[in-house]
C-alpha cells in the first residue's frame, strides 16, 4: 500500500517547502514532489496546516526497563516518545542490571523487542568494569550498541570513571567507531559543596542546584574535551546546561575535536528558582540554572551551536519523588512526550527556522549515532519516519494525559504552543491525535524495530550539513 502525505510544509535539512511525500509499500520514502503532482496512492493523509518533520530521534532517554518498571518500561516510555513525535529512541544503559556487559545488553534488547512502539537503539555503559574487560565494549558494539555513556561524577547507577580509564575507554570507542556520551560534572566540587551545605543544615529543593554549581560542569567539560582531543574519540557532551559549556565545545570543534553537544528542553525553560518553586519534579543533574543561562541557551540554539536536543527522560514513582530528604531525592525530569512540542512551539514563536529544529532533533542525532540517512531525513530511500506537527496549537500540560507512568513533570500546567498530530514510523502511523482527546497509540507493543549503527568516521559523523 502506498500512502501520500499531502498538503503539508515539509521540513528539509536546508529549508522548508510545500510538498507531498509518497511513502512506498516497503515503508520507505518513494518521492518528495510538488503538491498535487503525485497520483496512484492508496491512502492519503491530509497534512494541510501541518509541518512535516523528519521523525524525531531522542538520543537520550531512560526507560527503566529492566529493573525499575514501576516508574516506566519500554512500552509506556516509547508510547510517550510516539506521542511526543519521536520515531526513534536511543535508550540509556542505567537499568538493572547495568548495561556494561554483553549479557545485560542482550537481555535488554530482548525486552525492548516485545514492547517498543517506535524504533530504538541501545547505549552501553562505559564503566570501570567495561573498560577493564578488554573485550566488553567490542562485544556490545558487535551486538549493535550505538555508543557508550560515561560519567565524570557519581550517579546512583554508575560511578564516575577515573580519567585514566575514561581515556582508555575513549581510545577504544574511537577504534570501534562509536561515540561516547559523557555526563560532565566534577565530583570533587560537588562533594565539597554538598558537605558545606549540609553543615549549614540545608535540606530543601535548592540543594540540587546549589551543590552542583556551574563550575562543576564547566571544569568537567574542559577535561573531557582535552581527553577527546588526545584520543581522537568522538565525544557527545550529554545534557549540557550552560552556555559556557557550549562555547567551549564550539572552540574545540574549531580546533578539529570531534565533539557534539546535546542539551535538553528543560534547560531552555526552567530556572534554579523553579527548582525551589516546583520541588522534586524539577530536580535534575546537571541542575536547572539561572534565567540568564536559559536565555544564553536560546541564543546558542538559534546560532546553530547546539547539535542535538534530547529528553533525558528520567522517571520515578510518587513514593521515590515524595521523600522529604532532598539530599536523597532521585534526580530526573519526565519530558519525553513534551520536549519536542515545547521546543518547536517556543522556537517558532521566536522566529527560529523549522529546518534548524529538524537538524537538531533528527538529522544531527542520526549522524552522531550512525543512523543517517536511513533515519534523520526526508528523502527517497530513507525510512518513512515523519512527525506531523500543528505549529501554534496551544494546549495545557496535564500529567494525567501523558503516557508515562511518572506522576509529575515540571511542565505541569505549562502552555505548549505546538501539537504533534501524527507520528509515522516506517510508513505506519504509531500515534494519532485527531483532536478528539489526548491522542492514541495505533500499533501493538513490539512494532518498534531494533536499530544498529552503521560505522562512521569522525568526519562523516559530524553534524552540521546545511548549517
Ligand atoms: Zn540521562
Amino acid at each position: 500500500m502506498k500512502t501520500l502525505v499531502s498538503g503539508g510544509t515539509v521540513v528539509l535539512e536546508n529549508g522548508t517547502c510545500a510538498a507531498d511525500v509518497l511513502i512506498g509499500a516497503n515503508g520507505t520514502i518513494e518521492c518528495v514532489a510538488s503538491p498535487g503532482s503525485v497520483a496512484g496512492a492508496d491512502e492519503e493523509i491530509d497534512a494541510r496546516g501541518l509541518l512535516v518533520f523528519p521523525g524525531m530521534i531522542d538520543g537520550h532517554s531512560h526507560l527503566n526497563d529492566p529493573g525499575n518498571t514501576e516508574s516506566e518500561d519500554f512500552y509506556t516510555g516509547t508510547c510517550g516518545a510516539a506521542g511526543g513525535g519521536m520515531t526513534t529512541v536511543l535508550e540509556m544503559p542505567q537499568t538493572i542490571p547495568l548495561v556494561d556487559t554483553l549479557e545485560a545488553f542482550v537481555e535488554k534488547r530482548g525486552i525492548a523487542e516485545t514492547k517498543a512502539v517506535v524504533d530504538y537503539g541501545l547505549w552501553g555503559a562505559l564503566t570501570i568494569e567495561s573498560v577493564s574487560d578488554e573485550s566488553a565494549m567490542g562485544a556490545m558494539v558487535s551486538e549493535g550498541a550505538i555508543g557508550f555513556k560515561a560519567f565524570t561524577t557519581d550517579s546512583p547507577e554508575i560511578l564516575l570513571i577515573p580519567d585514566n580509564l575514561l581515556r582508555t575507554g575513549l581510545a577504544r570507542a574511537a577504534e570501534l567507531g562509536v561515540p561516547v556520551g559523557v555526563h560532565c560534572e566534577d565530583q570533587e566540587i560537588i562533594t565539597y559543596e554538598t558537605a558545606r551545605l549540609k553543615k549549614l543544615g540545608r535540606n530543601d529543593p535548592l540543594v540540587n542546584p546549589d551543590s552542583r554549581p556551574p563550575v562543576a560542569e564547566i571544569e568537567a567539560v574542559r577535561r573531557v574535551l582535552l581527553l577527546a582531543e588526545m584520543t581522537g574519540a568522538r565525544v557527545h557532551l550529554a545534557h549540557i546546561s550552560l552556555p559556557e559549556s557550549v562555547e567551549l565545545a564550539r572552540e574545540a570543534k574549531n580546533r578539529g575535536v570531534a565533539v557534539t553537544v546535546e542539551t535538553c528542553g528543560h534547560y531552555f525553560e526552567f530556572t534554579r528558582e523553579d527548582t525551589g518553586r516546583i520541588g522534586a519534579y524539577a530536580m535534575c543533574n546537571p541542575p536547572l540554572r539561572e534565567a540568564a543561562a536559559c536565555a544564553g541557551m536560546w541564543r546558542l540554539l538559534a546560532s546553530g551551536a547546539i547539535d542535538t536536543i534530547g529528553s533525558d527522560h528520567s522517571t520515578y514513582t510518587e513514593e521515590e519523588k515524595g521523600t522529604t530528604d532532598f539530599w536523597a531525592m532521585p534526580a530526573g525530569i519526565s519530558g519525553i512526550q513534551l520536549l519536542f512540542p515545547f521546543v518547536v512551539g517556543e522556537a517558532i514563536r521566536r522566529g527560529i527556522d523549522p529546518s534548524l529544529l529538524g537538524r537538531m532533533f533528527s538529522a544531527n542525532v542520526a549522524r552522531v549515532f550512525g543512523l543517517y540517512p536511513r533515519k534523520g531525513v526526508i528523502q527517497p530511500g530513507s525510512d518513512a519516519d515523519l512527525t506531523l506537527v500543528e505549529p501554534g496549537a496551544e494546549w495545557v500540560v496535564r500529567s494525567s494525559d501523558l503516557f508515562t507512568k511518572c506522576p509529575g513533570t515540571p511542565y505541569e500546567g505549562h502552555v505548549i504552543r505546538s501539537r504533534v498530530r501524527r507520528t509515522i514510523v516506517r510508513g505506519t502511523t504509531v500515534f494519532l491525535d485527531d483532536g478528539s482527546g489526548p491522542g492514541r497509540i495505533t500499533v501493538e507493543p513490539g512494532f518498534g524495530q531494533y536499530l544498529t549503527a552503521g560505522k562512521a568516521t569522525a568526519s562523516q559523523a559530524r553534524p552540521g550539513a546545511g548549517r
